[in-house]
């Protein structure tokens, strides 16, 4: 809003179009400025000369017959695809968004990191997924989970831009508590999100109760000491008030052991968080395989048997399934191929 008043000032505008300019484009959600109907046309074509709104068109949108989930595969300006997911809950309409063009931080199983990171999104790109997916679907969206393709806090700036707008008063208005930031473990991260004053929800992607193993499945593992992870998420937890989330991707041979979940309980004593099992989501190139649903349900009661707060990931849109960032894959793949 502040950045608005400040170039409608340049054009020699009062101040209170910026609060109308900035609901056409956060309540309204404007696509272009010739719809902002209760500005003169002077200025609309001003606006229109000086100005870019941020939009997206989906390339393609799978809906699952299921629960009504919806997979967006979304075209950028420069020619790059992201991937987003519409999730009707009990408790409100969730959307998972992507934050970069894949992602660079190697996690074995995932099909995100697979081409490496070829940009970070901006907060705009950011917003438009939630957006254009209201303006689709016609529902609004309460929820956002920032769990699709990328690392959101190797995309700092504009991530915290993304939280500051879609929280804003006069826009989206989302409740900070109806967001979830989910990240592989940048400890520097969390420690400065934790002061944002956006107490948004954490979740961190733990896989691994051991220094050892975790470095196996998450190279990135090695530059942040699970240890030091962990303190910045008790910090997190002490400055927000916020519960913790512990996402743990469970792979048949590689974390799926009673001994690992005896490790795992023991390692969270105390954290306050909550375990969200996610049976690996098989990925051609990476070699992972998900265990039998017998497997994680043993794996979740003894997690549950030392006391630990834990679920298993309910899988939504079984039919139109593809794991994280496998979407954007095969449309690069048929493109590629030309059978698209
Ligand atoms: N970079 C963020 C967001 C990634 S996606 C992070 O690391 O948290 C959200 C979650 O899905 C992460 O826990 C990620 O490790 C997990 N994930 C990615 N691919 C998966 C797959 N094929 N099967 C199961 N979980 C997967």
């Amino acid at each position: 809003m502040e950045e608005l008043a400040e170039s409608l000032k340049e054009l020699g505008e009062p101040a209170y179009r910026a609060s109308q300019v900035f609901k056409w484009l956060h309540q309204k959600k404007a696509g272009s400025f010739s719809e902002m109907t209760d500005l003169s046309k002077a200025l609309r074509e001003k606006l229109e000369a000086g100005f870019a709104i941020t939009v997206m068109h989906p390339e393609k949108v799978l809906v699952s017959g299921i629960d009504g989930t919806r997979k967006y595969v979304f075209s950028l300006k420069d020619g790059n695809v992201i991937e987003s997911v519409f999730m009707r809950y009990h408790h409100g309409n969730s959307v998972c968004i992507s934050s970069q063009v894949g992602c660079r931080m190697g996690c074995r199983f995932c099909a995100s990191t697979i081409g490496g990171c070829v940009r970070s999104l901006t907060a705009s790109e950011m917003l438009w997924e939630v957006y254009r997916i209201e303006k689709d679907t016609g529902e609004h969206v309460s929820n956002v989970v920032i769990m699709g393709s990328g690392e959101p806090l190797d995309n700092y700036e504009e991530m915290v831009r993304f939280l500051r707008l879609v929280t804003d008063k006069n826009g989206q208005d989302m409740s900070a508590r109806n967001i979830t930031v989910s990240t592989c473990g940048l400890t520097p991260g969390i420690r400065k999100l934790s002061e944002e004053g956006i107490p948004v929800t954490l979740a961190l992607s733990l896989h691994a109760p051991t220094q050892e193993l975790r470095e196996q499945i998450m190279p990135i593992a090695k530059a942040y000491p699970l240890r030091e992870v962990l303190d910045a998420c008790k910090v997190y937890w002490q400055k927000t008030g916020r519960r913790l989330s512990f996402e743990y991707s469970v792979g048949k041979g590689v974390n799926d052991s009673m001994e690992n979940a005896d490790r795992l309980a023991k390692l969270l004593s105390g954290m306050h968080g909550h375990v969200n099992l996610i049976p690996i989501n098989p990925v051609k190139e990476t070699g992972y395989r998900q265990p039998g649903r017998e497997a994680v349900e043993a794996f979740r009661d003894r997690l549950l048997s030392h006391g630990i707060n834990v679920t298993i990931r309910r899988e939504m849109g079984r039919d139109i399934s593809s794991a994280c960032g496998q979407l954007r894959r095969s449309h690069l793949n048929d493109h590629a191929s030309g059978t698209d």
